[in-house]
Protein backbone atom coordinates (compact mmCIF):
# COMPACT_ATOMS: atom_id res chain seq x y z
CA UNK A 1 0.00 0.00 0.00
CA UNK A 2 1.26 2.86 -1.31
CA UNK A 3 1.46 6.30 1.82
CA UNK A 4 3.27 8.49 0.03
CA UNK A 5 2.90 9.65 -4.27
CA UNK A 6 5.53 11.38 -5.71
CA UNK A 7 3.87 13.50 -8.45
CA UNK A 8 6.76 15.06 -10.62
CA UNK A 9 6.46 17.48 -13.82
CA UNK A 10 9.35 19.21 -15.97
CA UNK A 11 10.38 21.22 -12.92
CA UNK A 12 12.07 17.98 -11.82
CA UNK A 13 14.17 17.78 -14.36
CA UNK A 14 14.70 21.35 -15.26
CA UNK A 15 17.73 21.12 -13.30
CA UNK A 16 19.51 18.20 -15.23
CA UNK A 17 19.07 20.68 -18.52
CA UNK A 18 16.09 18.87 -20.10
CA UNK A 19 13.77 21.49 -22.20
CA UNK A 20 10.63 21.97 -21.85
CA UNK A 21 7.69 23.13 -24.37
CA UNK A 22 6.00 25.80 -21.66
CA UNK A 23 9.18 27.18 -20.43
CA UNK A 24 10.10 30.21 -22.05
CA UNK A 25 12.84 29.93 -24.37
CA UNK A 26 11.69 26.26 -24.54
CA UNK A 27 10.99 24.19 -27.44
CA UNK A 28 7.90 26.16 -28.20
CA UNK A 29 9.61 29.06 -29.87
CA UNK A 30 11.46 25.96 -32.93
CA UNK A 31 8.38 23.70 -33.35
CA UNK A 32 4.74 24.00 -34.04
CA UNK A 33 3.55 21.89 -30.69
CA UNK A 34 0.75 20.86 -33.18
CA UNK A 35 2.66 19.73 -35.86
CA UNK A 36 4.82 16.89 -33.79
CA UNK A 37 2.62 16.56 -30.85
CA UNK A 38 -0.52 15.56 -31.86
CA UNK A 39 -2.59 13.03 -33.40
CA UNK A 40 -3.63 15.48 -36.50
CA UNK A 41 0.19 16.64 -37.11
CA UNK A 42 1.40 12.93 -36.98
CA UNK A 43 -1.29 11.13 -39.12
CA UNK A 44 -0.26 14.93 -41.80
CA UNK A 45 3.34 14.04 -41.04
CA UNK A 46 4.83 11.25 -39.31
CA UNK A 47 8.33 12.00 -41.08
CA UNK A 48 8.52 14.99 -39.22
CA UNK A 49 7.41 13.78 -36.06
CA UNK A 50 9.75 10.82 -35.90
CA UNK A 51 12.71 12.84 -36.55
CA UNK A 52 11.68 15.21 -33.56
CA UNK A 53 11.72 12.46 -31.01
CA UNK A 54 14.89 11.17 -32.11
CA UNK A 55 16.28 14.09 -31.83
CA UNK A 56 15.08 14.47 -28.10
CA UNK A 57 16.21 10.76 -27.47
CA UNK A 58 19.66 11.50 -28.64
CA UNK A 59 19.61 14.93 -26.26
CA UNK A 60 18.43 12.92 -23.50
CA UNK A 61 21.25 10.69 -23.37
CA UNK A 62 23.72 13.03 -22.51
CA UNK A 63 21.77 14.70 -19.36
CA UNK A 64 22.13 13.65 -15.87
CA UNK A 65 20.03 12.83 -13.18
CA UNK A 66 20.07 15.43 -10.39
CA UNK A 67 19.87 15.40 -6.50
CA UNK A 68 15.66 15.64 -6.70
CA UNK A 69 15.88 12.69 -8.83
CA UNK A 70 17.67 11.14 -6.51
CA UNK A 71 16.39 11.54 -3.24
CA UNK A 72 13.47 10.11 -4.85
CA UNK A 73 14.87 6.77 -6.05
CA UNK A 74 16.62 6.72 -2.53
CA UNK A 75 13.10 6.76 -0.76
CA UNK A 76 11.50 4.66 -3.26
CA UNK A 77 14.47 1.89 -2.74
CA UNK A 78 14.11 2.08 1.59
CA UNK A 79 10.48 2.63 1.56
CA UNK A 80 9.11 0.24 -2.02
CA UNK A 81 5.59 -0.82 -0.17
CA UNK A 82 5.16 2.68 0.70
CA UNK A 83 6.04 4.96 -1.62
CA UNK A 84 4.90 5.45 -5.85
CA UNK A 85 6.52 7.01 -7.96
CA UNK A 86 4.59 9.27 -11.05
CA UNK A 87 6.02 11.02 -13.41
CA UNK A 88 4.57 13.55 -16.39
CA UNK A 89 8.39 13.50 -17.65
CA UNK A 90 8.94 11.48 -20.67
CA UNK A 91 12.99 11.11 -20.07
CA UNK A 92 14.43 8.25 -18.11
CA UNK A 93 16.31 10.30 -15.53
CA UNK A 94 14.62 8.77 -12.32
CA UNK A 95 15.31 5.12 -13.58
CA UNK A 96 19.13 6.84 -14.32
CA UNK A 97 19.08 7.55 -10.13
CA UNK A 98 18.29 4.02 -9.68
CA UNK A 99 14.61 4.19 -9.10
CA UNK A 100 12.27 1.64 -9.98
CA UNK A 101 8.20 1.12 -10.80
CA UNK A 102 8.34 4.82 -12.27
CA UNK A 103 4.52 5.42 -13.67
CA UNK A 104 5.23 7.20 -16.31
CA UNK A 105 1.77 8.84 -17.39
CA UNK A 106 2.94 10.44 -20.96
CA UNK A 107 4.98 7.78 -21.81
CA UNK A 108 8.86 7.23 -21.92
CA UNK A 109 11.30 8.26 -24.70
CA UNK A 110 14.02 5.15 -24.57
CA UNK A 111 10.50 3.48 -25.42
CA UNK A 112 8.83 2.64 -28.51
CA UNK A 113 5.64 0.89 -29.50
CA UNK A 114 4.73 -1.43 -32.28
CA UNK A 115 1.44 -0.39 -33.74
CA UNK A 116 0.41 -3.77 -34.93
CA UNK A 117 0.44 -5.74 -32.05
CA UNK A 118 1.11 -3.05 -29.50
CA UNK A 119 4.17 -4.81 -27.57
CA UNK A 120 6.60 -1.47 -25.93
CA UNK A 121 10.10 -1.95 -26.00
CA UNK A 122 13.24 -0.54 -24.71
CA UNK A 123 15.27 1.29 -27.91
CA UNK A 124 17.55 3.40 -25.84
CA UNK A 125 18.55 6.96 -27.51
CA UNK A 126 18.99 5.73 -31.26
CA UNK A 127 17.48 6.99 -34.02
CA UNK A 128 13.74 5.04 -34.39
CA UNK A 129 14.91 4.43 -38.11
CA UNK A 130 14.75 0.31 -38.87
CA UNK A 131 13.39 -0.35 -35.50
CA UNK A 132 11.00 -3.57 -35.59
CA UNK A 133 9.50 -4.72 -33.19
CA UNK A 134 10.56 -7.33 -31.41
CA UNK A 135 7.34 -9.46 -31.22
CA UNK A 136 6.01 -9.28 -34.25
CA UNK A 137 9.18 -8.01 -36.21
CA UNK A 138 7.39 -5.06 -37.83
CA UNK A 139 9.02 -1.94 -39.04
CA UNK A 140 5.60 0.01 -38.18
CA UNK A 141 6.15 1.04 -34.74
CA UNK A 142 6.18 4.73 -32.92
CA UNK A 143 7.46 6.64 -30.34
CA UNK A 144 5.98 5.79 -26.95
CA UNK A 145 4.94 9.06 -25.89
CA UNK A 146 1.81 10.38 -25.36
CA UNK A 147 0.30 12.94 -27.53
CA UNK A 148 -2.46 15.38 -27.68
CA UNK A 149 -5.41 13.75 -28.83
CA UNK A 150 -4.76 10.30 -27.38
CA UNK A 151 -5.73 8.71 -24.52
CA UNK A 152 -3.08 8.27 -21.39
CA UNK A 153 -4.05 4.71 -19.76
CA UNK A 154 -1.22 5.09 -17.43
CA UNK A 155 -3.35 7.87 -15.53
CA UNK A 156 -5.74 4.74 -13.78
CA UNK A 157 -3.06 3.56 -12.83
CA UNK A 158 -1.81 6.86 -10.94
CA UNK A 159 -5.36 6.95 -9.38
CA UNK A 160 -5.18 3.77 -8.00
CA UNK A 161 -1.67 4.78 -6.38
CA UNK A 162 -3.48 7.72 -4.89
CA UNK A 163 -6.24 6.08 -3.05
CA UNK A 164 -4.34 4.57 -1.15
CA UNK A 165 -1.97 7.95 -0.04
CA UNK A 166 -1.46 9.85 2.42
CA UNK A 167 1.04 12.44 1.38
CA UNK A 168 0.72 13.86 -1.80
CA UNK A 169 4.37 15.07 -3.04
CA UNK A 170 4.10 17.27 -5.56
CA UNK A 171 7.15 18.37 -7.72
CA UNK A 172 8.22 21.32 -10.63
CA UNK A 173 4.45 20.89 -11.94
CA UNK A 174 2.35 23.93 -12.95
CA UNK A 175 -1.07 21.55 -12.83
CA UNK A 176 -2.12 22.75 -15.88
CA UNK A 177 -1.79 19.31 -17.37
CA UNK A 178 -2.64 17.20 -14.39
CA UNK A 179 -5.37 18.98 -11.93
CA UNK A 180 -3.19 18.91 -8.98
CA UNK A 181 -5.29 21.20 -6.73
CA UNK A 182 -7.53 18.51 -7.17
CA UNK A 183 -5.36 15.28 -6.06
CA UNK A 184 -4.07 17.66 -3.53
CA UNK A 185 -8.15 17.97 -1.59
CA UNK A 186 -8.29 13.96 -1.98
CA UNK A 187 -5.26 13.44 0.63
CA UNK A 188 -4.44 14.29 4.17
CA UNK A 189 -1.42 16.16 3.74
CA UNK A 190 0.80 17.64 0.79
CA UNK A 191 3.71 18.86 -0.36
CA UNK A 192 4.02 21.59 -3.75
CA UNK A 193 7.57 22.15 -4.98
CA UNK A 194 7.79 25.02 -7.88
CA UNK A 195 10.27 27.63 -8.76
CA UNK A 196 7.60 30.13 -8.74
CA UNK A 197 4.81 30.95 -6.69
CA UNK A 198 1.63 30.42 -8.20
CA UNK A 199 -1.03 31.51 -5.11
CA UNK A 200 -3.92 29.83 -7.19
CA UNK A 201 -2.06 26.62 -7.21
CA UNK A 202 -0.35 27.16 -3.53
CA UNK A 203 -3.37 27.63 -1.62
CA UNK A 204 -4.25 23.76 -2.17
CA UNK A 205 -1.27 22.61 -0.56
CA UNK A 206 -0.35 21.85 3.36
CA UNK A 207 3.14 22.80 2.48
CA UNK A 208 5.04 24.78 -0.09
CA UNK A 209 8.50 24.94 -1.32
CA UNK A 210 9.00 27.76 -3.46
CA UNK A 211 12.29 27.18 -5.25
CA UNK A 212 14.14 24.57 -7.29
CA UNK A 213 13.30 20.76 -7.26
CA UNK A 214 17.55 20.25 -6.11
CA UNK A 215 17.00 23.24 -3.33
CA UNK A 216 13.56 21.55 -1.61
CA UNK A 217 14.82 18.35 -2.24
CA UNK A 218 16.64 17.98 1.32
CA UNK A 219 13.30 19.07 3.10
CA UNK A 220 11.38 16.80 1.07
CA UNK A 221 13.68 13.92 1.82
CA UNK A 222 13.33 15.42 5.55
CA UNK A 223 9.55 15.36 5.72
CA UNK A 224 9.11 12.51 4.38
CA UNK A 225 11.61 10.56 6.59
CA UNK A 226 9.18 12.03 9.57
CA UNK A 227 5.90 11.62 8.02
CA UNK A 228 7.18 7.46 7.23
CA UNK A 229 8.54 7.03 11.26
CA UNK A 230 5.93 8.17 12.50
CA UNK A 231 2.88 6.18 10.06
CA UNK A 232 4.61 3.30 10.45
CA UNK A 233 5.74 3.18 13.95
CA UNK A 234 9.36 2.98 13.46
CA UNK A 235 12.32 5.35 13.07
CA UNK A 236 14.73 5.39 10.42
CA UNK A 237 17.27 7.40 10.13
ZN1 LIG B 1 4.53 -5.93 -32.86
Amino acid sequence: MAKIVFLSGAGLSAPSGIRTFRDAGGMWEEYDVMEVCSTQGYAANPQKVHKFYDMRRKELASKKPNSAHEMIARLKNEFPDHIAVVTQNVDDLLERAGCKDVIHVHGILTHLRCLECGTIFYHGYKSQEGALCPACKTSRVRHHVVMFGESAPMYAKMYEELDDAKLLVCIGTSGQVINVAWMASWVEDSILNNIQSDPNLDRYFKHCFIMSATEAAPKIEAYCRNFLSKELGFDKK
